[in-house]
């Protein structure tokens, strides 16, 4: 196994600190300081008052400047994708890719936003009655490096419209994307106060949901940053949005077509280097197919070049960091030790940074941790089950709940398939994925709540009730 001398020193720097390191190398590139207590304070205390004159603007107004904040994203790009791929290692086409979607959740919510949150009416005996959407004041959105744009994009354009005003604590490892995004902000002129990036460290977090201004509380990312921000929420009795980790089960049925299968397959398992929430890890075929499934997988899988993913020929970059390499290296390790065993790959690829090979583990039981555990980087866990209700079982038999794919050319029994799995989204015929105008969440340890589409501007609107009686109304 190939590890750069000087790859531990720096995991610690890293831990310690805010910082750019290139992950294709391992190279530091820049270091940031963290906002001291005080500064947090004052970055609090904007927002709160930039909430009092944001609450009172139109929604044209408010789309308006959403709109600006998405043609600013387009403009700039190659640049932006290019921080994205610097920081986090994401191949740089989809980083273009990422960019092109963030831009389109703003531009949706500037468009439609204003009719999602326009009165709902009800109809009661006597007199009126309506909903009116207001905002709730200071939401903190907490967001994790996989898609540093579009994980932002999702949570700050939809509550923006609702007229909350966001701090936003990004990742640590994504500290340039952070600052580039309240860049776009300031270039669209939205009032001081309304965006703000807080340079902080993921442990100091918590610690200000309890700040009586903050009124809601948003995180994508793993259990127990979740669970850790979402406490501090409930024991304040502040609203939280959990977005949290996922195992989404890839379901192969016999009548699946298999060529198109595998293709998908390997852009549901690899995409952004095998670091989605909704990426495809636990690939079950039904015993008729699984032997040309797995044939035809592994061979693609095996293909792929692994390079730098600033080459637009690349097609499997690093992962994020080296904290995240050596944390999979570490379950493929205990996987193996406890029975499973690897198809293909499973090491770190001989060369700088952060580079793990495709991988495929089968043999799994549940003993094994790559049975619950999330494996987040390019490796596939295979499992044969002999029918399709087994194929269900296994898929259900999971601690996430995030989505899922089944794939067969009979769409009616993919739907009655669906219907029975466990979670938040199950795609047909396609690995889950996501856009603007589809609602995004899981179930079970994957969280709560939703984000994008008409029921992600709900999330943090206060649903309020005007009803009109005549004064000789009953009561
Ligand atoms: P993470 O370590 O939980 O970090 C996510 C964010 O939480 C970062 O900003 C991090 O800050 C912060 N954080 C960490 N510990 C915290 C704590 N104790 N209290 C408050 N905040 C804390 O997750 P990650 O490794 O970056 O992201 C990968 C995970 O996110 C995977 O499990 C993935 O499946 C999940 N994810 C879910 C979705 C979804 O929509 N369901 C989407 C994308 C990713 P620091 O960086 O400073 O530690």
């Amino acid at each position: 196994m190939f590890i750069c001398n000087c790859n531990l020193i720096k995991l610690k720097i890293k831990s310690m600190s805010i910082q750019t390191v290139n992950p294709s190398t391992n190279n530091l590139v820049k270091s940031f300081q963290e906002m001291s207590i005080r500064e947090v304070d004052a970055a609090i205390s904007k927002s709160t008052s930039a909430f009092q004159n944001w609450r009172k603007t139109t929604y044209k107004e408010r789309a308006d400047l959403l709109h600006k904040v998405a043609s600013l994203m387009r403009e700039q790009k190659k640049s932006l994708a290019k921080l994205i791929t610097l920081e986090m290692g994401k191949i740089i086409s989809q980083a273009e890719g990422e960019i092109d979607l963030s831009a389109d959740i703003f531009d949706y919510y500037a468009k439609n936003g204003a009719e999602f949150l326009a009165d709902k009416t009800f109809s009661p005996e006597f007199g009126e009655a309506f909903v009116r959407y207001t905002p709730m004041g200071v939401l903190l959105g907490v967001e994790p490096w996989n898609f540093p744009f579009y994980q932002v994009a999702r949570f700050v354009a939809p509550n923006i419209m609702v007229g909350n005003t966001i701090l936003l604590k990004h990742a640590s490892i994504v500290p340039q994307c952070a600052i580039a995004i309240e860049d776009l902000f300031k270039k669209a002129n939205a009032p001081a106060g309304l965006y703000t990036n807080l340079l902080l460290s993921g442990k100091r977090t918590s610690s200000i949901v309890s700040d009586e201004r903050i009124k809601g509380v948003s995180l994508t990312g793993s259990e127990v940053a979740g669970a850790s921000v979402a406490s501090e929420a409930g024991k304040y009795l502040k609203k939280s949005v959990l977005e949290l980790g996922g195992s989404d089960a890839f379901i192969i049925l016999e009548d699946a077509d298999i060529d198109k299968t595998v293709e998908w397959a390997v852009v549901g398992r690899m995409n952004n280097n095998g670091q989605c929430c909704v990426a495809s890890k636990r690939f079950i075929a039904v015993e008729a197919i699984a032997d040309e499934f797995l044939t035809k997988f592994r061979d693609k899988l095996s293909r792929l070049k692994v390079g730098d993913p600033m080459d637009p020929t690349t097609e499997l970059g690093p992962l994020s960091s080296e904290e995240a390499i050596l944390h999979l290296l570490d379950q493929i390790r205990r996987s193996v030790d406890a029975g499973a065993k690897v198809l293909l790959g499973g090491k770190r690829v001989n060369r700088p940074g952060a580079f793990m090979e495709p991988t495929i583990l089968t043999g799994i039981t549940r003993k094994i941790p790559a049975y619950y555990e999330e494996l987040f980087g390019p490796v596939a866990s295979f499992y044969r089950v002999k029918d399709e209700q087994a194929a269900i079982d296994l898929a259900n038999d999971s601690p996430y709940g995030l989505g899922g794919s089944v794939f067969t050319q009979d769409i009616e029994r993919g739907k009655r398939v669906a219907n029975q799995i466990d979670t938040g989204m199950v795609y047909i015929n396609h690995p889950t994925w996501t856009q603007a105008d589809l609602p995004f969440g899981g179930s079970k340890g994957s969280g709560y709540g939703q984000e994008l589409s008409e029921l992600g501007i709900d999330e943090f609107a206060i649903k309020k009730l005007i009803r009109v009686s005549g004064l000789s109304d009953p009561f």
